[in-house]
């Protein structure tokens, strides 16, 4: 569903991603781990638009979506939950949701109930200003966003990053039941716990290159990993 072939992405003269390759199947959840720094984040940047690589294609549902602008892939069903959750603070939770599916705006009534079916806390705090939630509802209305874009493949940038462990499992059920309803997803970790609880396959980039890719036993079994990712 998902395919980069020889990706290079640049800032300037640092070569952040060098010649990165990696698929993603329709109804999988990929793990795509790596250390502060590997380019983990580049990666989704250049899959959603917001970066152009200087080498390589990405294909998305069997067309080349390299040169498309974001809104344009987000409106082809590929959307962005990006890294810190950047929640619009000053706005509320319903205008934060409702920025989400402004490529889409006819699916924006039903898409708000399904979110709300997910998070009820968002239902109940829809009028107040997403500056005033918590870190763990901050990071449910980044997920909410992107839903409402009724996404079929979701890039989720490191969800779990400072958050606490209850919150954590949370996330992780959120992204399971969406796997369950069909969604397809590519999720970005530095702490592999999380992405290897929920994928079925992993990649582990170091440096902007894919050193070790697998599926999820074949990764945890690994002692480099183990030691590099998974705190022991
Ligand atoms: P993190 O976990 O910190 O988000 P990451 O794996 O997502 O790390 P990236 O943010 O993709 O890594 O960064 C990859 C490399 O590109 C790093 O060496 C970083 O310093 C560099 N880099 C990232 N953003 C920029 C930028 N705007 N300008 C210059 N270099 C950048």
């Amino acid at each position: 569903m998902l395919e980069l072939q020889g990706i290079s992405t640049y800032y300037g003269k640092i070569r952040a991603l060098d010649d990165l390759s990696l698929r993603v199947e329709r109804g999988e959840i990929v793990a795509l781990i790596g250390a502060n720094g590997a380019g983990k984040t580049t990666a989704l940047r250049t899959i959603s638009g917001l970066l152009r690589p200087r080498a390589g294609r990405v294909l998305f549902a069997d067309r080349d979506i390299t040169r498309w602008p974001p809104d344009r892939i987000v409106a082809a069903g590929l959307a962005h939950c990006p890294e810190g959750r950047q929640v619009f603070p000053e706005m509320t939770v319903l205008e934060n949701l409702e920025l989400g599916a402004y490529t889409r705006p006819a699916v924006t009534g039903a898409q708000l109930e399904r979110v709300f079916a997910l998070f009820p806390i968002l239902r109940e705090r829809r009028g107040q200003r997403a500056g005033s939630l918590s870190g763990g509802e901050q990071q449910m209305l980044a997920i909410g966003r992107a839903l409402m874009a009724d996404p079929r493949l979701i890039l989720f940038d490191e969800p779990s990053l400072g958050l606490a462990p209850v919150i954590v499992r949370e996330v992780a059920r959120v992204i399971e039941t969406l796997h369950r309803g069909g969604t397809t997803v590519l999720l970005v970790e530095q702490n592999a716990s999380l992405a290897f609880a929920v994928a079925q396959r992993g990649y582990v980039l170091e440096h902007g290159r894919i050193v070790l890719e697998g599926p999820i036993p074949a990764l945890t079994g690994d002692e480099r990993v183990r030691r590099a990712y998974l705190g022991g």
